[in-house]
């Protein structure tokens, strides 16, 4: 998907977790688009000098022209972050280790469950990386333009508006502590 949206998942993440940890939005929408820190810089910028752009950093239709890039260590890094193994073994280890651990984690897992269905193709995802299965997903979210990626926008600031809505019920064990010490 595109960053606007990954952000705006990951924000709904951090409104479900526990109002206790500090900055949840911010860390919920951080992890979410960080996976694609290696397409920033890493293949965007190798992608880019290749297409021979004067200010090297590649757009959508550098993929479509330079198919090569798959094969390229760039783009393999890329894949890998976008991985179950590597979330498994990098990633998922940190659950215990803080308090806001399980939100970043999450986090960084809708980010790649997100852009499984939203690359199709050779340039669909490689969820068990370095294993080769391509996952065909069912649209080319990287192809979007500027409307798309604003409806999408929309759509999942909607449903931010419904997660905030619902979690006026739905409300943590330590939540419940902090309301009662207010009592006090
Ligand atoms: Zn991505």
């Amino acid at each position: 998907m595109d960053v606007f949206t990954h952000f705006i998942i990951g924000a709904s993440i951090g409104e479900i977790a526990p109002k206790d940890i500090k900055n949840r939005h911010a860390i919920g929408a951080g992890f979410a688009i960080l996976p694609d820190i290696t397409n920033v810089i890493f293949v965007h910028p190798y992608l880019g000098w290749l297409a021979g752009h004067t200010i090297p950093f590649a757009v959508s239709q550098d993929f479509i022209n330079h198919p090569e890039i798959l094969q390229h260590w760039t783009y393999q890094i890329w894949l890998f972050s976008h991985g179950f193994i590597f979330w498994s073994l990098f990633v998922l280890p940190f659950w215990n280790k803080h308090r806001a651990a399980p939100l970043a984690i999450i986090a960084y897992l809708s980010h790649i469950l997100m852009d499984l269905p939203s690359h199709t193709g050779v340039y669909g995802l490689q969820p068990f990386f370095p294993f080769p299965f391509i996952f065909d997903g069912w649209f080319d979210a990287w192809l979007w333009g500027p409307i798309e990626i604003l409806l999408s926008v929309v759509a999942f600031t909607i449903l931010f508006a419904i997660v905030r809505q619902t979690r006026i019920y739905w409300v943590w064990e330590s939540e419940k502590s902090i309301e009662q010490e207010s009592f006090v």
